[in-house]
């Protein structure tokens, strides 16, 4: 996606060769018409999915998340993430270990908001060990439901996050996908 790359070139900081900071338009600051943009990407992509909830992680895959689920039609579920295990049986949940900070939490979903009819289209802002997205593919496979597609906003390609994902069968469709990073700043695959 043109208009994203080119705010990744402008805007991004690299750090060392394994992290990209988009704090003035994603992580902190966010881009409410790039959001937009972002939304009608993934909904036009995954439009014959049958696609019925898009679950995201909280916090920084909500934006994007959520104007994927204005243009498609359906409701947005919000994933936790929890510093420790719920001990009623209210919930699912699931061990993730998070890539930027070492530690780990546990996922957490409602048994509330999904069903085993339910189509999940999963969006995050970042790709990188699949870690997270491997968490909520476990979540909802343990809810009976189907994990119809999942939505990046930044693949990080020379990490293993893509071909984890493969692996499981998972259509994974990323709007930016980074070769990568360093004193030179972003090499898209493209480049
Ligand atoms: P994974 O679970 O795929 O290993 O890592 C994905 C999660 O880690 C994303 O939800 C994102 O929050 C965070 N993350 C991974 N790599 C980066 C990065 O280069 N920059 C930022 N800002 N977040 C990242």
């Amino acid at each position: 996606m043109k208009q994203l790359q080119d705010k990744i070139r402008q805007e991004g900081k690299v750090i060392g060769t394994n992290i990209l900071k988009v704090d003035s338009f994603l992580n902190h600051q966010v881009d409410p018409e790039l959001m937009a943009n972002i939304g009608k990407e993934f909904a036009k992509y995954f439009k014959d999915k049958r696609i019925t909830k898009v679950f995201t992680i909280e916090s920084s895959g909500i934006a994007p998340a959520m104007m994927t689920a204005l243009n498609l039609n359906v409701p947005l579920v919000i994933l936790k993430k929890q510093s420790s295990k719920i001990l009623n049986g209210d919930v699912y949940q699931t061990k993730v270990e998070s890539f930027t900070k070492g530690t780990t939490y546990e996922l957490t979903l409602s048994k509330n908001y999904i069903e085993k009819e339910d189509n999940i289209l999963i969006i995050d802002d970042f790709l990188a060990h699949g870690e997270a997205a491997s968490g909520a593919i476990r979540l909802v496979t343990e809810a009976g439901a189907t994990v119809s597609g999942i939505g990046i906003v930044i693949e990080k390609s020379f990490q293993i996050g893509r071909e984890k994902l493969e692996s499981q069968d998972m259509d994974v469709y990323s709007l930016a996908r980074i070769a990568k990073l360093g004193a030179e700043g972003v090499i898209f695959i493209e480049d």
